[in-house]
């Protein structure tokens, strides 16, 4: 069979093959995900003879909810010998007849994985030496890279990507430094959420001084440190106290108010919520606001403490993208499930008109 390779948080294999399957199966693909429960990795195994790349190019890493990276792969190598781990490597990449510009290691994200990260270490120079001299490593390639996922000391599955259509982080992981004077870790969800919706050249256009937010379930503070940080006014809706040092930025209107009846004063830049409730609940609070236009982008979680997450997700986006759809909202919607989120996605939604 053709492999698709993808990462995921470990604990959401179940929900990312249940996803990839579902798109798979409309756009006409069969197949089938394999995954060891808890190993961060889903290998989607394709049937028939259509070229795998086909399906890598139909499913965006963009559009995909709870993939971190995709990857063409080729079949698993397993049981390699201690003593020569990178013939069989060397064998396969020569058989597949693609070259690449650059070689990645990569484990899954687990303790597992972890300890390997000594090995493939270790194995780098040797092995871009070897692919250098056979050809396989050279400075133009279009772009492709060379993945290697090691998933144990004798077992490494080879996979390639694609500019524009993968993570450029090392196993999908955008690594941010906490900022020390946020009031709560659950900023970095914020910050990753616009590195990974709002391109970087966009955010003068688009996260600007002088814009208004509203941040529903803000208390103590960690998403309205993030709008405050870009110059923006915000409305911090909570009944629970925020953190003195933001509200003595003088940005901050804190409204001890419930989240899901609060009305702005007028049409505001951006809507960020992370209220605890179900998803449909949140989700038809949004939906409110963006058929009434009363903000031009938002970002919310949908918490998913369910099994079945992915079935959650994709009713909760079917029903927005309908209502919408009703209203005559023409918007971009995207949905990922960011590396510091936890048991939730993030969505985003920007109103086009
Ligand atoms: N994003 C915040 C941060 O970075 O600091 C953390 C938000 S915390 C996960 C959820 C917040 O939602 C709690 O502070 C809770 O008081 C608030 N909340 C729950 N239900 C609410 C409602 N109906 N209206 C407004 N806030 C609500």
């Amino acid at each position: 069979p053709q492999h698709l390779l993808l990462l995921c948080r470990p604990g959401f294999e179940h929900d990312l093959a249940a996803e990839v399957s579902d798109k798979a199966a409309t756009l006409g693909w069969g197949g089938e995900a394999a995954f060891v429960a808890n190993g961060g990795v889903v290998d989607f195994r394709v049937a028939g003879e259509a070229p795998v790349n086909g399906l890598h190019r139909d499913l965006p890493l963009a559009g995909l909810v709870f993939a971190r990276q995709s990857l063409v792969a080729l079949p698993p190598l397993v049981g390699l010998s201690r003593e020569d781990r990178l013939s069989p490597i060397l064998e396969q990449v020569q058989a597949s007849v693609w070259s690449f510009e650059s070689i990645w290691h990569e484990t899954p994200d687990t303790n597992d994985g972890k300890a390997l990260v000594g090995l493939s270490k270790a194995l780098d120079r040797p092995l871009t030496s070897l692919l250098r001299k056979r050809g396989a490593l050279r400075r133009k390639a279009g772009g492709r890279r060379l993945h290697l996922l090691w998933t144990a000391g004798d077992a490494v599955q080879l996979g390639i990507s694609f500019p524009g259509n993968r993570s450029e982080h090392p196993g999908g992981i955008v690594r941010l430094r906490f900022p020390k004077a946020a009031p709560s870790r659950s900023t970095l969800k914020l910050e990753e959420a616009w590195h990974c919706f709002v391109p970087r050249e966009e955010w003068p256009a688009r996260l600007h001084e002088g814009m208004q937010a509203a941040d529903l379930g803000a208390a103590p503070g960690g998403w309205t440190y993030q709008l405050v940080a870009r110059g923006m006014h915000v409305y911090a809706i909570d009944n629970g106290p925020m953190d003195k040092a933001l509200m003595a930025s003088g940005q901050v209107e804190h409204l001890r108010e419930d989240g899901f009846v609060w009305e702005p004063p007028g049409r505001l830049d951006w809507l960020v919520c992370d209220i605890v409730d179900k998803p449909a609940r949140v989700m038809a609070m949004i939906e409110r606001w963006l058929v009434r236009r009363w903000c031009r982008e938002a970002v919310f979680n949908l918490k998913l403490p369910m099994k079945r997450r992915w079935q959650e997700v994709a009713r909760c986006l079917a029903h927005l993208e309908a209502s919408l759809g009703e209203a005559g909202v023409r918007a971009e919607l995207r949905c990922r499930h960011l590396y510091h989120d936890r048991e939730e996605v993030t969505v985003h939604v920007q109103l086009l008109d």
